[in-house]
């Protein structure tokens, strides 16, 4: 740290992402990205045109890309906010709606403490319940930006979308945030109730069940007044926050949301058997509505599995808080992958005499 740093930024702890090693090839199942490539009219969508015209500035509105997502969603184009990740959008709403204070799981997306932190915005954290379910009331009438990643993660459990419903009633005069970042791998998405609540922002992303991680693709959906309050944060900001490559790959990942949903299902069957593989080995799993699994085994500790693992050419998430020491997040990569992954952790397994 320099002695320049504003003071407010000097006791920051940044988050920290999944690994991205370049020391070997690994089977990669620790940040939730998909084994699949874009759709073919992704693959296709740029020529040398598009590299040529990125002397220009890209569109600031992003129209055309809200056009197409606004009627994939059923809504207007000003119930749409584009930004460069979901990540961004978060920043955001913790900035412009942090005001009271901000309330979250105890136990969910790590990134939420670091953005209230980082705009000075006070919260709290309500435990989830014995199974890791998310407490409906303790998150009910908070008076505050209230934040629900649904299905949560590192847990891949679901809240029910009248669940949901109730949170968002609860609070009327604060605003709702739900992070859908996994809702393609078979939660209920709550862009239905957008219409009947002002308060509603639903978050999504490209980087899990549309394969885009690298694309940097978040969106938003809300009310208009909603929207326009991300907008003018964004236009204060960074006006240009998606490039022109992004916008326009963009564009046609929504003319091929079949192909995406078949992959989402695609990896929602793999994720089915590999959980009952798993759970014939021993391991305690809730049922995931995501593209990974929360595994922890009585007999085997988290952290001597995940290096074992690693050791062994597969990559899975460990977190070292102690709460969650005895547990990893493996994602749900090909059918392939999976079945390698778990033929390591019974190697592994028998290594350790279990
Ligand atoms: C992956 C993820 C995001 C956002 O990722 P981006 O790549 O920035 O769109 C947001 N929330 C949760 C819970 C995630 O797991």
């Amino acid at each position: 740290m320099s002695s320049f740093l504003h003071t407010k930024y000097q006791a920051l702890e940044a988050y920290t992402p999944g690994e991205q090693p370049r020391d070997k090839q690994y089977i990669k199942l620790n940040t939730n990205e998909s084994p699949y490539p874009p759709s073919q009219a992704v693959l296709t969508a740029l020529g040398e045109e598009d590299i040529r015209d990125l002397r220009l500035y890209s569109d600031p509105e992003g129209k055309a890309l809200k056009l197409a997502l606004a009627r994939l969603y059923g809504m207007g184009a000003d119930q749409v906010f584009l930004s460069n990740g979901s990540d961004d959008i978060l920043n955001f709403a913790f900035m412009a709606f942090g005001q009271d204070g901000a309330v979250f799981p105890d136990l969910t997306y790590s990134f939420y403490p670091v953005f209230a932190d980082l705009h000075g915005v006070p919260y709290s954290t309500v435990p989830l319940h014995e199974d890791f379910t998310v407490d409906v009331p303790g998150l009910s009438g908070t008076g505050k930006l209230t934040v629900l990643a649904n299905p949560n993660a590192p847990t891949g459990i679901a809240l029910p979308l009248s669940e949901v419903e109730k949170i968002i009633a609860s609070n009327p005069d604060h605003v709702v945030v739900i992070d859908e970042a996994y809702v393609d791998f078979g939660a209920d998405s709550a862009a239905a109730l957008v219409d009947r609540y002002p308060n509603l922002l639903v978050v999504m992303t490209y980087s899990k069940s549309r394969s885009m991680a690298g694309a940097r693709l978040g969106f938003a959906l809300g009310q208009p007044e909603l929207i326009a309050d991300l907008e003018k944060l964004k236009f204060s900001t960074n006006p240009y926050n998606v490039n022109r490559l992004t916008l326009k790959l963009g564009i046609a990942a929504v003319a091929s949301d079949d192909y995406f949903r078949a992959n989402a299902q695609r990896i929602m069957a793999t994720r089915e058997t590999t959980t009952n593989a798993l759970r014939q080995m021993g391991f305690s799993i809730p049922d995931s509505q995501a593209n990974f699994l929360f595994i922890t085994h009585p007999q085997v500790d988290g952290a001597k599995l995940y290096q074992a693992c690693k050791d062994k050419g597969v990559l899975i998430r460990h977190f070292s808080t102690p709460a969650l020491a005895p547990y990893n997040r493996v994602t749900i990569g090909s059918e392939e992958e999976m079945a390698a992954f778990l033929s390591v952790v019974e190697e592994i397994l028998a290594e350790e005499g279990v």
